[in-house]
């Protein structure tokens, strides 16, 4: 008997051991509320979601990619084969232990490549602690097993035992730490891909839309771990505290007090007794103080978490988009949210007013629905009221009321009528979408305004609605189906693109050289999915289009979104600000703005930077630069 042969009996004992660690967890998922799952769908579908959708996130760093392709495919392929040895012809051959020698030794590299990621240096986003300890462990496993395999294929006793006794020092450290160290994910990953709560996600969709709350519960919005759906306790399970979410949260970067990477692993802690003594990666950047008590039962705001930090959140989805585990933050902070706004009655600063405002008058600053439409004086805006039907509804959304705004949507009036397109707006009819209230937990008033909008909606007759604002975008496509209203909704720099794609708009071309950079909305990139013609419509305007160093999917957010420019929690710097730097880093003359809220951030920023434009302004310029013939403007 040599140390090879007891390689099968280790790996069985690291799967008990394993199992047993994460039953312990299984136990603390359960206690969270019933979540509806396509278990079959989810098992079927786990290689898939596994090899594709997962590695698409994480080949985004191919060091990363390579690293965990050698190391999890090492050591899952070299210790099933391993298991297979318990069968006497495989166990008595030498080319099979080749195999299993050859599976170890992949693991192996894998191993180095992770001990090199952390040491002699860490990356400032990768948690230390236990995470030091594990390119040990996985070389002990490796080595040793590779080892024990090579004995039993090339004849050479003396590794026998000392590759066995490399492997379960590591194998066995490796089992012991699913239980809450850095091997966790390993099982409650593909557990949480199987039940994850998005499950559209694996399909090709966005699936970017907030579940409804039922206003009827006996609790509003998730307090305690025990609130929110078990799959969701799940998820924060299988975090590997990478930390990308925080390399990408705006908040973080600030030096406002919210980490997402924290943020999972203190929703993963609060499950148990006794806080989050172990995690040792970045903290909340200005920490506010709270009382350390955790359970499953306990309150998780003042517990584990200041509600500055749920505050501190734009929403830009920046963190869920750079999961590799494809974790949800925001829907645990905007349910975090709904307990705190509708159930404890705190949301911070100008917050509370402002929804008051919105309960009150269906519009968040207060003023009177008639109003909106003020800014468009002098130019044709027909209520469809009067008419039943057009061709296209226009959205105005609450930005009309601004002055600023204003601007860029005269500039979009002008381009429609060059266009020749039947358009029409719902007037004193339109009332809020929503969107804020929903982002800040209000989900009372976003319901009640959702409701009497497609009611509204309802009542008239049109193919699409247009809305230069992403977030009313973002509602009216994604969110108002869940409550009856479906409708195409489309954003102005599509339309816009459409209509000169179509020859229905003759847009001349800019000054030749004049360089723009663009600036994804959240709401329009990350949440829709629109990256392109936004793009498409600045380069048919011919100028020089140069990118930010974070852009498309990975673009920086403006500050704005998720009811943040409201409750205003303060930080280190401001986000408009840390965006403006990489925009002034592209040396571009304009930034390109495509939404509202970004084009009142962007234009706060104050001293020497690009002017700030949101795309129908430019397109109109474009149109007034067309030779006369071509030229439809009115004044
Ligand atoms: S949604 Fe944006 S602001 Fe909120 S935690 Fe994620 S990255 Fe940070
Ligand atoms: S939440 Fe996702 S991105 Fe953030 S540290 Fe965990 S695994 Fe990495």
């Amino acid at each position: 008997m040599d140390g090879a042969s007891f390689l099968p009996a280790l790996v069985l004992l690291m799967a008990a051991l394993a199992g047993l660690m994460i039953a312990g967890r299984a136990r603390l998922w359960k206690a969270g509320r019933p979540a509806r799952v396509g278990w079959a769908a989810g098992l079927l579908g786990l290689p898939r979601r596994y090899l594709v959708d997962v590695h698409h996130v994480v080949g985004r760093d191919p060091y990363a990619a390579r690293m965990h392709a050698l190391v999890a495919g090492g050591l899952v392929a070299g210790s099933a084969l391993a298991a297979l040895a318990l069968l006497p012809p495989l166990g008595a051959s030498r080319l099979y232990w080749g195999l299993v020698a050859l599976s170890f030794a992949v693991m192996l590299a894998g191993s180095v490549a992770v001990g090199a990621r952390r040491m002699p240096g860490r990356p400032r986003r990768l948690s230390g602690g236990s995470f030091q300890i594990l390119p040990f462990l996985l070389l002990g496993y490796g080595l040793g097993a590779f080892l024990a395999a090579l004995s039993r294929a090339l004849l050479l006793p003396a590794l026998s035992w000392p590759g066995l006794i490399l492997a379960v020092a590591g194998g066995l450290g490796l089992a012991w730490q699913t239980g809450k160290g850095p091997m966790r994910h390993a099982i409650t990953g593909a557990a949480h891909l199987v039940a994850h709560p998005r499950p559209g996600r694996f399909e090709g969709a966005r699936e970017t839309a907030l579940a409804p709350l039922d206003l009827g519960a006996a609790r509003l919005g998730v307090e305690t771990p025990a609130d929110l759906p078990w799959n969701r306790l799940l998820s924060f399970d299988a975090c590997i505290q990478c930390g990308r979410c925080e390399a990408a949260c705006p908040a973080f970067a600030a030096g406002q007090p919210l980490n997402p990477k924290r943020l999972i692993q203190d929703l993963a802690a609060a499950m148990t007794p006794g806080g989050n003594p172990a995690y040792a990666g970045s903290a909340y950047p200005n920490a506010r103080s709270v009382s350390g008590a955790s359970g499953l039962h306990e309150p998780l705001l003042r517990g584990l978490l200041h509600p500055d930090t749920l505050w501190s959140c734009t929403t830009c989805r920046a963190c869920v988009e750079e999961c590799p585990m494809m974790i949800e933050h925001v829907d645990s902070i905007v349910d975090l949210r709904r307990f705190q706004t509708l159930e404890a009655g705190a949301v911070p600063h100008k917050g509370e007013a402002v929804l008051a405002q919105m309960r009150g008058a269906d519009e968040p600053g207060g003023r009177a629905l008639a109003e909106r439409t003020h800014f468009a004086a002098g130019l044709p805006l027909p209520r469809i009221a009067e008419r039943g039907e057009a061709d296209l509804l226009l959205w105005l959304g609450t930005s009309a009321y601004d002055l600023r705004v204003g601007r860029s949507l005269r500039a979009l009036l002008r381009l429609l009528i060059a266009a020749g397109v039947d358009y029409a707006v719902l007037g004193e009819e339109e009332r809020d979408c929503g969107d804020l209230a929903r982002r800040l937990g209000d989900e009372a008033t976003f319901q009640r305004l959702a409701r009497a909008n497609i009611e509204t909606l309802g009542r008239y007759r049109f193919e699409r609605i247009a809305t230069a604002d992403p977030h009313a975008l973002h509602v009216l496509r994604n969110e108002y189906p869940a409550f009856g209203g479906a409708f195409e909704v489309v954003h102005h720099t599509a339309l816009i693109e459409e209509l000169a794609a179509g020859g229905r708009l003759a847009l001349g071309t800019l000054p030749a050289g004049q360089s723009v950079t663009y600036h994804d909305p959240c709401y329009l990139g990350r949440y829709n999915g629109e990256f392109d013609a936004p793009r498409r419509l600045l380069d048919r305007l011919g100028m020089t289009r140069v990118e930010m160093a974070r852009s498309g999917p990975r673009a920086l957010c403006c500050g704005g979104g998720g009811g943040a420019a409201v409750t205003d929690i303060a930080g280190e710097r401001r986000i408009p600000d840390l965006r403006m730097e990489q925009a002034r880093e592209t040396g571009a003359a304009v930034v390109a703005v495509a939404c509202p809220q970004c084009t009142a951030m962007l234009e706060g920023v104050v001293g020497e930077r690009p002017d700030v434009l949101d795309i129908a302004e430019l397109a109109l310029r474009a149109l007034e630069a067309a030779p006369a013939p071509r030229r439809a403007v009115p004044a």
